[in-house]
């Protein structure tokens, strides 16, 4: 749920931006451009200027206040009366980007006849501009009513047109013709027209242009842009988290399943170790007895064979404790050899083992048994010198479905008889089996 909360607070921060950037844009201070401001580096100059031969018509009252005056008498041929901007820094085709802004303030106190005072801009196109040709470099420009500037005024410069005389001059395709604030050199406020007569007397106290520092249209681009492309990124982050998720949990489950065939394995080794015999391999009696109990019904037809080794106090006396453990697992391997696959053949405890003949008369134990009896005793046992090994055996069938404990009570008896007769012999039990014979071995 951490995840939850933390893209709830990315979203608001993202929401907070957006407003913030909206609201900004409209409250924040607009870009402006003050071209009389007292630090503004542009220069300007009166036109026609005071060494040009007509220039003594044109002068400053006080150029420090942007006032000056113009007076022609009628016989001059040329006439004219502007103050100029330079918005080129270095290079003279070279000017000002005005796109950002959108309008000019003009604040203009003129005394005089005229009945228009003109706000001009010069763009530099180097299509058709030329260098050497102050007039190739196009004009857009529009004319205010004299009496329209007594206070301030605010121009839009989407208002500005490319004059006809301009159009006609230049002689250029359509698309030259139209008006472009992308590379303005100079501004300019003159007084269109014939001037001849009364003194004019102009003074510029305000010429400021204004516009946005970012546009709404780009603004608004940007912030779609930026919300699409945190979307983007979260479905990524999204995906790849789901992606660590489904490793992360596969690996989880890898883990489990390493697990459990780990226990499992366990498992199954406490079992074999609860029902095997460590030291001959073959069932213990807890195994011997559950493999009997899993019968069931067919422990019915079985037939018991208890097993001692004879005197096997004697071998572990004479030959110690190791050799008598070899002969236990020879023992037991000679067993194993003789019984048939479905048996149950177990370590009883100590020297004593137990074999359950499944399907099986007391008279077929018995061979089974007479056979083991004599492999045992034919056997070599021992390492080094030969150990004479024998067992005695006793038979009893299993009476019933539950007969286990009975066989095993009269299996015992038997045995104790084949002791009791001189050992190295199988006896079998005759309470409960007619067809078995009092007894078959050898001495
Ligand atoms: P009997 O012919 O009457 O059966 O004589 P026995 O000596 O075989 O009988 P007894 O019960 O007196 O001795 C059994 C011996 O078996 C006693 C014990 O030390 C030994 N024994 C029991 N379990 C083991 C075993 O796991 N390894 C070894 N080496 N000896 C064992
Ligand atoms: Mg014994
Ligand atoms: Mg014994």
């Amino acid at each position: 749920m951490i995840g939850g909360i933390h893209s709830i607070r990315l979203l608001a921060a993202g929401i907070l931006l957006t407003l913030a950037a909206i609201i900004g844009r409209e409250v924040l201070p607009k870009r402006t451009l003050d071209l009389i401001a007292p630090g503004y580096k542009g220069e300007h100059f009166l036109f026609p200027a005071n060494d040009d031969p007509s220039g003594e018509k044109v002068s400053w009252v006080d150029e420090k206040r942007f006032h000056f005056r113009c007076h022609y008498t009628g016989d001059e041929a040329y006439q004219s009366c502007s103050l100029n901007f330079m918005l080129t820094r270095e290079r003279p085709m070279e000017g000002m980007d005005l796109r950002g802004y959108g309008s000019i303030t003009l604040d203009l106190a003129y005394r005089g006849n005229a009945d228009f005072v003109r706000l001009a801009v010069r763009t530099f196109d180097p299509r058709f501009s030329r260098e050497n040709d102050g007039n190739s470099a196009r004009i857009q420009s529009i004319n205010l009513r004299a009496r329209d500037v007594v206070g301030p005024v605010t121009i839009n410069l989407s208002d500005l047109a490319v004059p006809e005389w301009w159009i006609a001059q230049y002689n250029l395709p359509r698309e030259y013709n139209l008006p472009s604030f992308e590379n303005a050199t100079s501004l300019a406020i003159d007084l269109p027209g014939r001037l001849a007569g009364p003194p004019h007397e102009l003074e510029l106290r305000r010429l400021e242009l204004q516009g946005e520092w970012v546009s709404r249209e780009a603004l608004y681009l940007g912030i779609v842009a930026a919300w699409l492309l945190g979307a983007m990124g979260a479905v990524v982050w999204r995906l790849a988290d789901l992606r660590h998720q489904h490793r992360q949990q596969e690996r989880e489950i890898e883990a489990l399943i390493a697990r459990a065939t780990k226990l499992h394995a366990e498992q199954d080794h406490l079992r074999r170790q609860a029902t095997v015999d460590e030291l001959t391999g073959v069932l213990n009696r807890r195994g011997v007895e559950q493999t009997i109990a899993d019968l069931g019904e067919r422990s019915a037809g079985m037939a018991i064979i208890l097993v001692d080794v004879d005197h096997f106090k004697r071998v572990n006396d004479m030959h110690g404790h190791e050799a008598g453990d070899q002969v236990l697992r020879r023992v037991a391997a000679v067993m194993a050899q003789n019984v048939r696959g479905g048996d149950i053949l177990g370590r009883w405890g100590g020297e004593e083992f137990i074999i359950a003949c499944v399907d099986c008369s007391a008279e077929h134990a018995a061979a089974v048994a007479e056979k083991i009896r004599q492999r045992i005793e034919a056997s070599a046992f021992g390492a080094r010198q030969r150990i004479p090994v024998t067992a005695s055996f006793g038979v009893a069938a299993v009476l019933g479905a539950h007969g286990f404990a009975g066989a095993l009570r009269r299996a015992d008896a038997a045995l104790y008889r084949a002791k009791s007769l001189g050992r190295n012999r199988v006896v079998v039990d005759d309470d409960g089996d007619e067809s078995a014979g009092p007894m078959a071995g050898a001495a």
